[in-house]
């Protein structure tokens, strides 16, 4: 038996449940690797603590849920600078590196969970390996397949694409049902419990939208074989036809979802199936590229003012959307991540409480872990963040790693800045006094 764990008692905080509701003057006690209660007013007596309770007053700081990325890509890196096959940019020890690194790096952002959206070379199964034997700190991972795609289909041109070199590292090509079948199985086998299907272009891919690059047959027989072997199929979709075709076929997670609309919305609502826009991307993408009219920038500005538009009408309606982006691509550098919240309140008008609840409760769903993490709920695992502040009323204070005075991952302590012990007298167990 291990020593007697100490607890960590959180006076004084505001907590940001994470389901939409805050409390204030709470106190949130960890014990062990689980939350064991989350009590307003009033504060614990002298009865309430044990000796070796660990006691922070907060003052009103922040305590919310460690939040999940939906949508991460642990390897990429500059994205689309080079004109090497899709996912042989770099040596795989590389970008392995840089995956150990990345990984790191969000849990230290204050994203405690992340569902991967695909890795060349199985990398990120031997990531989650890693990080469950403790050879590396990460997040609570779902590691993703390579991209699954037919012949010739974006993500598999390279330059140029006569010499038939295939983008083995990141894609594995398949054609027809029993290839697909195949390739899931394969996927599976070395250790990806997501699979990554295109099922469109668009979406910052050199393939317009309009074009659906997979059969109907292909996309069942994927999602058939991995739901077989109880892993979960994420599809790139960025026009309406296709979205509703991967719903009826039972896919898990839509990402993008460009070409959204009404229709699509009430589809989505009766699957409850997650949808993670991903506009960040597109949104800084065009920025950089100032007012150039090309075609496909012209393209990408029209879809992304159909999403600003669509987006807090299905966020009124319930659908389940999380947090994700594409960070890693050609000037979308790994490591603000929480800018994606500042986006979507700042720039698309979606209310603060919702944006949080996406990056929490929801993407604790999406992870596969809704009944274990996503709100400051008793029982549940301590995988919280204290913030210096209110993110409600300031979101940008979660791209300041400053504010971060402690990031708990199953209750250990990643980050700890906490404000130093303040037990005060009448607390105190009588023993101490
Ligand atoms: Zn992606």
């Amino acid at each position: 038996m291990g020593p007697p764990v100490t607890r960590l008692v959180l006076t004084g905080a505001h907590v940001v449940i994470g389901d939409g509701t805050v409390l204030d003057h709470a106190t949130v006690v960890v014990d062990g690797d689980r939350i064991s209660s989350v009590e307003s007013d009033p504060a614990p007596t002298a009865g309430d603590l044990r000796p070796d309770d660990r006691v922070i007053a907060l003052d009103g700081r922040t305590v919310m849920p460690g939040m999940v990325n939906c949508h991460f890509h642990a390897t990429y890196h500059r994205l689309g600078s080079v004109p090497a096959p899709f996912g042989l940019e770099e040596p795989m020890a590389m970008q392995v590196v840089r995956a150990v690194r990345n990984l790191e790096r969000l849990v230290l952002a204050g994203f405690t969970g992340a569902v991967s959206a695909g890795a060349p070379f199985a990398i990120d199964a031997s990531m989650k390996t890693a990080i469950d034997r403790g050879l590396i700190m990460g997040p609570r991972l779902v590691p993703c397949s390579r991209d699954i795609s037919t012949t010739g289909h974006a993500g598999d041109l390279s330059f140029p694409a006569h010499w038939e070199v295939g983008a083995l590292g990141a894609i594995r090509r398949s054609d027809g049902p029993d290839e697909f079948r195949r390739s899931v199985r394969q996927e599976i086998k070395e250790g990806a419990e997501m699979i990554k299907i295109f099922v469109t272009g668009g979406h910052g891919t050199i393939g317009p939208r309009e074009q659906t690059e997979v059969s109907a047959e292909e996309l069942a027989a994927a999602i058939d074989a991995a739901h077989q072997r109880g892993a979960r199929v994420r599809g790139h979709i960025a026009n309406k036809e296709a979205l509703l075709m991967a719903l009826d076929l039972g896919i898990d997670i839509v990402d993008h979802g460009d070409g959204m609309d009404d229709e699509c919305i009430d589809r989505l609502l009766a699957t409850d199936t997650p949808l993670v826009p991903s506009m960040l991307f597109p949104a800084r993408f065009l920025e950089s590229m100032g007012g150039a009219s090309l075609g496909f920038t012209d393209a990408m500005r029209t879809d992304i003012e159909a999403m600003a538009a669509v987006l807090p009408v299905a966020n009124a309606a319930g659908v389940r959307l999380v947090l994700g982006d594409d960070f890693g691509a050609l000037g979308f550098p790994h490591g603000p991540y929480a800018e994606e919240i500042a986006y979507y309140v700042e720039e698309i008008g979606i209310p603060a409480l919702d944006v949080l609840t996406w990056a929490t409760r929801n993407g604790a769903e999406v992870l596969g872990m809704g009944d274990e993490l996503g709100t400051v709920t008793p029982g549940k695992l301590a995988d919280l963040l204290v913030i210096d502040g209110d993110p409600v009323s300031d979101v940008n204070l979660l791209r300041d790693p400053d504010a971060f005075l402690a990031v708990l991952l199953g209750g250990r302590l990643v980050t700890d800045r906490l404000p130093s012990e303040q037990l005060l007298a009448e607390q105190l167990p009588a023993d101490r006094r």
